[in-house]
């Protein structure tokens, strides 16, 4: 496997036969935003022929509606000066990632567990450190990119652990987490040995009954349960899990259809489905890569095809305001329910779209009218608060908005708000 970073890219024959528009916007567009590529993601996914435009090619490369336009020109300026601080001042600028929320990270008496996030009540969310760190390439529209680049995300640092046994304790004392998510980055770049250490404490825990791994390594690098030199025992650790009585879960992220059209990723999945381990997909809407009924129902059409269960319908999260990623609600809503006309009724489960905010899941449920005047129709599916859950708010319908307002407050109890507000 060979990996690229935007360095050793400049010295392949793909860069070499960009338009020399292309060239300069990766060279500038590459000092403030992540990128990584491998010889999979070149040689079997990127249609050469159609790029820049190509979806896949827009789902690992940086493009310039990441940045206003602008900023765009303001970088392009300062490149053409031979000065790359400007590159860095816009990237100070960009928030980190979703808002992290401190109340969520879980404490027992009084200490912090680092590397650990409970958005709701039956589920742990855990970053071990080794995890945390990288993917087999990037999504250009990564809302985990500033730790890529080499910005820490918390100031405090306690956004991952080192010990294996860090979560212990607390799930313990916790008998109501029945769920863990390995998540990253993606946990799937590290060794099989790596991972068994992680993940064993958490079998002996009885009231642990879920185990969930987060992963786009079957889009990105589906060798890594084929030919990689410890794929049969990262196979081997999957049917390890279920043996001790645990359900496993990947949740597999996938963005576009021809992620799955290969015979290598096809051989990837049958392996996997051979453990035991079930397959849950779930990916973004975003501009310009996959907003489009066609592209989401022969998504879904190939994920039934294959066994997988597709479960998510994501919007794409506001880490970077000034990116094109984010497909206008209106649309987004008449993209997901043609998709779903267009495939078998399997995919009347799949829920979408869906935003979420680091605390709530929130549907995009409809749009209904009320004295002649139409209304968008949200629904917290999932929130901290359980008198959230289930919570409808309307707000005005505009053809063209992007935002569906700040959903954190929307579905956040008034009294914690008040406490929050008093303890600020
Ligand atoms: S695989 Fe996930 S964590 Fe990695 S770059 Fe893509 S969205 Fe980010």
């Amino acid at each position: 496997m060979t990996f690229y970073s935007s360095h050793t890219f400049k010295k392949t024959r793909y860069y070499q036969q960009l338009p020399q528009s292309e060239q300069v916007a990766f060279d500038i567009l590459t000092e403030v935003f992540h990128f990584k590529t491998n010889t999979y993601v070149l040689e079997n996914l990127i249609d050469w022929d159609k790029a820049p435009q190509d979806p896949i090619y827009q789902l690992n490369f940086p493009s310039p509606s990441m940045l206003s336009s602008r900023n765009y020109q303001l970088l392009l300026d300062a490149y053409q000066r031979g000065d790359i601080n400007f590159a860095h001042a816009i990237r100070k600028h960009k928030p980190a990632d979703v808002p992290i929320h401190q109340q969520r990270i879980p404490r027992l008496q009084g200490a912090l567990i680092k590397g650990t996030y409970q958005a709701f009540p039956n589920l742990l969310f855990l970053f071990p450190d080794p995890m945390t760190k990288t993917c087999h390439a990037y999504c250009s529209y990564c809302y985990r990119w500033k730790q890529f680049v080499g910005d820490t995300l918390r100031s405090d640092q306690t956004y991952s652990y080192d010990d294996p046994h860090t979560p212990i304790p607390y799930l313990k004392a916790h008998p109501e987490i029945t769920n863990v998510l390995f998540t990253g980055a993606d946990p799937l770049v590290l060794s099989a040995n790596k991972l068994q250490q992680f993940i064993e404490p958490i079998l002996a825990i009885d009231t642990v009954r879920v185990v969930q791994i987060s992963t786009k390594s079957l889009g990105w690098w589906p060798h890594r349960f084929t030919t990689d030199p410890d794929a049969e025992q990262l196979l081997r650790l999957f049917e390890h899990i279920q043996s001790k009585g645990k359900h496993l879960s990947l949740t597999a992220h996938f963005t576009h259809p021809r992620e799955l059209e290969n015979s290598i990723v096809k051989q990837a999945i049958r392996r996997i489905q051979s453990t035991g381990a079930v397959i849950r997909c779930q990916g973004p809407l975003v501009a310009g890569i996959n907003d489009s009924p066609k592209t989401w129902a022969t998504l879904w059409n190939y994920q039934i095809d294959l066994g997988l269960i597709p479960s998510y319908m994501f919007i794409e999260s506001g880490h970077n305001h000034e990116a094109s990623f984010r497909v206008p609600l209106a649309k987004a809503l008449s993209i997901f329910q043609k998709a779903q006309q267009q495939t078998t009724g399997l995919t009347h489960s799949v829920q979408g779209p869906v935003f979420m905010n680091d605390i709530h899941r929130v549907l995009l449920d409809g749009i209904v009218a009320i004295d002649h005047k139409k209304f968008f129709v949200l629904k917290c599916l999932q929130s901290p608060y359980p008198e959230s859950e289930g919570q409808i708010e309307l707000i005005p319908y505009d053809k063209h908005t992007r935002s569906a307002g700040d959903l954190v407050k929307m579905f956040t109890p008034q009294e914690v708000l008040n406490e929050a507000y008093l303890a600020s």
